[in-house]
């Protein structure tokens, strides 16, 4: 398959919506293989499939060397909170603090099509709901303040056309 780029705000797919993954053979593996290697060449933690220009519901995570794909996630349930700082691949240098669940569980399906409940916590309860967000178009900056968000999007939009 053709390598896939990332993509970065404003690029309007990080808005646009996802399908459900509905074929579970070569070609999906192709391209979760994609994303991965488009998330380590970036030095990610995760990354959903718009971040590649694919409209799918696909997201990767990758933790402490262990890979969790995730194929049309649900959130099932959610327990606590915590707060911490995020970044993302799709919004180089921007930083803020999120407010997310402690503990989730998530129904998914894995490269073979076979479903699954997860449930993580504290860090990796982080970046599935982070992960999850990109599949809803919802983004980093959208969990900002109103002026911490309109700030993020004027230093990302001059380096833009710093960059021509
Ligand atoms: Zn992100």
């Amino acid at each position: 398959m053709k390598s896939l780029r990332l993509r970065v705000f404003p690029d309007p797919v990080l808005r646009e919506e996802t399908l459900d993954v509905s074929e579970f053979g070569e070609d999906l593996k192709d391209l979760v293989a994609e994303m991965v290697r488009l998330m380590r060449e970036n030095d990610g933690v995760g990354l959903a499939a718009p971040q590649a220009g694919v409209l799918q519901r696909i997201a990767v995570v990758l933790y402490e060397e262990k890979l969790h794909v995730l194929i049309n996630p649900v959130l099932l349930s959610s327990e606590g909170e915590q707060e911490g700082e995020e970044c993302c691949l799709s919004f180089p240098g921007i930083f803020g603090n999120v407010r997310r669940p402690h503990r989730i569980t998530v129904r998914h399906r894995d490269l073979e099509g076979n479903e699954h409940d997860t449930t993580v916590e504290s860090f990796l309860a982080r970046a599935f709901m982070h992960e999850m967000d990109h599949l809803n178009g919802r983004l980093l900056i959208d969990h900002f303040s109103p002026m911490k968000r309109t700030m993020a999007r004027k230093k990302l939009l001059r380096e833009r056309q710093a960059e021509g």
